[in-house]
């Protein structure tokens, strides 16, 4: 189908942060599959967890436990605090979906009718998580939603505590907006959205599909103002590229769902909590999250000290970052860094997102920063030419 155009690049293989495509040419990945690939391509753990356990057993569906999804929940809980309870599902918008499920619960019980989310968010394609969807261009085309959800500015938290009142159910929020641009709130927002929603009763909903999983240099990105949310939930880098989803919710919220409520034949899947479980064990023993946080500041400071006219500035935390243009020209940049042999994404017009494998190498971030002054130059000469 049409929805995605044709891209520009067939990939055959990977190895590392390398890959290659169809002709042979080699690039150096700093996109990352959209922030999944979290151990790089063909890690050896990755590998022999899914060959091992496809050999195995490869599905069960929920008729039956398996042991790659009992343990997967119990390591999530254990990274969580102990009181989280798990679903797992496929994508991050099936986890949204969960969340959303729970949260119409929690309204219903409570008398609490409506849903607040941020302009320019993301929660996914589906018709739930669209519905909570902030860009209208992607949401409207397929409305009306049958949820009253109420859009804020991210980052404003005074409208947030504005929009939040006794009747709202949940406010589904990002911790920095992925999609929108890499985009961080300011300081203290995410405490701000924690204190609302406890003041007003109403579930605040995060949402770490792309920012979790060492991502920001933590575990999960709410660390950084330990606002902790009643639900989270997560999918991207979790699985290394294996489809996966989790929704996560604390206290009495995990036990909202009544026997019967929610289900998916493919959630859960063996294979896909094997490739988490080696995501999170090889995160932990090769000390990915201090990786992150030191490569990251690699990709920053050399970002940060290119002086060019179609440069702005970087923004983001750990291996998550953009580089933000003067001008709407990261398209064009995308394509002369492809030119250069490097990925990244135009994620918004005045955007290029960078969100490697958190196996990258300062050495690695050195190249690409190196080499980003030419790559805008012959962004700069072929508009003047
Ligand atoms: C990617 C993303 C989603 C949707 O995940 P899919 O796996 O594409 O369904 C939802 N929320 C956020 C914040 C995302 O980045």
């Amino acid at each position: 189908m049409p929805n995605y155009g044709v891209p520009p690049v067939a990939l055959a293989r990977g190895e590392g942060c390398r890959v290659w495509d169809t002709a042979g040419r080699e690039y150096l990945d700093l996109i990352a599959g959209i922030a999944v690939t979290s151990l790089g391509h063909g890690h050896p753990a990755l590998v022999e967890a899914v060959s091992s356990q496809v050999a195995t057993l490869a599905h069960t569906s929920n008729l039956f436990l398996n042991e790659p999804e009992v343990l997967l929940a119990e390591r999530l809980r254990g990274l969580l605090g102990g009181d989280g309870r798990v679903f797992l599902a496929n994508s991050g918008t099936e986890a949204n979906e969960c969340a959303l499920k729970l949260a119409i619960k929690y309204g219903r019980a409570n008398g609490r009718s409506y849903f607040v989310a941020t302009e320019n968010g993301f929660h996914g394609r589906t018709m739930g998580a669209l519905s909570l969807t902030g860009k209208a261009s992607i949401r409207e085309p397929f409305g009306p939603f049958a949820l009253d959800v109420r859009f804020v500015p991210y980052g404003d938290a005074d409208a947030l505590k504005a929009a939040v009142g006794a009747d709202c159910a949940a406010v589904f929020l990002e911790p920095a907006q992925g999609e929108g641009g890499v985009v961080p709130p300011p300081e203290g927002y995410l405490t701000a959205a924690r204190q609302i929603c406890d003041a007003a009763g109403a579930l605040l909903v995060g949402d770490e599909i792309q920012s979790a999983i060492g991502r920001t240099g933590t575990w999960f990105a709410f660390e950084h103002e330990g606002a902790r949310p009643d639900v989270l939930t997560l999918a991207k880098g979790l699985g290394g590229g294996l489809p996966i989803g989790a929704c996560v919710a604390f206290g009495p919220h995990g036990d909202l769902f009544a026997k019967g409520d929610h289900g998916s034949t493919f959630g859960g899947n063996p294979v896909a909590a094997a490739a988490a479980l080696a995501v999170l064990g090889t995160i932990e023993k090769d000390g990915l999250l201090a990786n992150a946080v030191a490569v990251g500041d690699v990709l920053a400071a050399g970002l940060g000290a290119i002086r060019h006219p179609l440069l702005a500035g970087v923004r983001g935390r750990g291996l998550w970052r953009a580089a933000v243009l003067t001008g709407p020209h990261a398209p064009a940049v995308e394509a002369a860094a492809r030119d250069a042999g490097f990925l990244v994404n135009a994620v918004q017009p005045d955007a290029l997102r960078i969100a490697p494998p958190l196996v990258l190498t300062a050495a690695q971030a050195r190249s690409f920063t190196d080499a980003f002054p030419a790559i805008l130059d012959a962004v700069s000469q072929s508009r003047e030419g």
